[in-house]
């Protein structure tokens, strides 16, 4: 496989054959997300990947997952895909299912029934990059996208039928956004559907971006949340997690 610059993929890909067909993120902006800066972004020609599915098809039957990298490959447009999906399942005969990373852009570039289209050749899962349900966040940290642009695009994920995963970034609004950041985006999760036992899970990327958050050697658990009372299926879990603050200034009351 000939694979170009670091790799990146979700940890339930780990079994996965790692197919990359496109180099870097189209999007590359978001201020906490160092993995593609490095990288110039581009598809790759068909000519290579038929040369990694080739080289894969060698393992026969053993081969059932395929993750398809890099940062957000359903960028990719729909014939080239289509393509892809096709010489997989044409190579691959144990293939059982296809993930992805995608953003908002990605998903809606695709109408419904190219999304379905991609179902039925064996996408199985989009892991989502939603980051936080507010827009005050979501416009510092460069996400390049709007709550509803989020919600429609994980809604149209879930309406093709294809298993949708998403990422949320704990304390990513900072101490002085914790609240908003963890209502808003309870709200976008619950808006899009049910999500099964897809729970947030990770801590943000220490130190990717300038001012994005505070290091976390200065986390604090913010008591106060725990009092608040919120509507949102998804939002108390959030709420309950570390905030990030900033250490006390001298003389200043350590308490948040
Ligand atoms: S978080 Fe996703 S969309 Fe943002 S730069 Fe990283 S890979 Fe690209």
């Amino acid at each position: 496989m000939k694979y170009e610059g670091a790799i990146i993929r979700p940890p339930s890909e780990a079994e996965s054959l790692i197919l990359q067909i496109t180099v870097g993120c189209s999007h590359s902006r978001c201020t906490f997300c160092p993995s593609y800066k490095a990288k110039r972004f581009r598809i790759k020609t068909f000519q290579e990947i038929q040369e990694d599915i080739d080289e894969a098809a060698q393992f026969g039957r053993a081969i059932e997952r395929v993750f398809l990298a890099d940062g957000d490959a359903l960028i990719v447009p729909q014939p080239r895909l289509r393509e892809i999906m096709d010489y997989l399942n044409e190579k691959l005969p144990g293939l059982r299912r296809v993930g992805t990373y995608a953003n908002a852009k990605g998903v809606l570039k695709k109408t419904a029934d190219e999304l379905r289209g991609l179902k039925e050749a064996g996408l199985g899962i989009i892991y989502l990059g939603v980051e936080s349900g507010d827009q005050v966040v979501l416009d510092r940290i460069k996400k390049g996208t709007t709550y509803e642009r989020l919600l429609q695009a994980g809604r149209m994920v879930k309406a093709a039928g294809i298993k949708l995963s998403v990422t949320v970034l704990l304390g990513i609004g900072g101490s002085e956004r914790s609240r908003e950041h963890a209502v808003a985006t309870g709200r976008i999760l619950t808006e899009m559907g049910p999500l099964g036992d897809d729970r947030p899970r990770h801590p943000p990327l220490r130190g990717a971006g300038a001012g994005a958050f505070r290091p976390p050697d200065t986390l604090r658990i913010d008591r106060r949340a725990e009092e608040h009372d919120c509507a949102y299926r998804h939002a108390r879990p959030l709420l309950l997690q570390p905030c990030l603050q900033l250490p006390p200034s001298q003389g200043e009351d350590a308490q948040g």
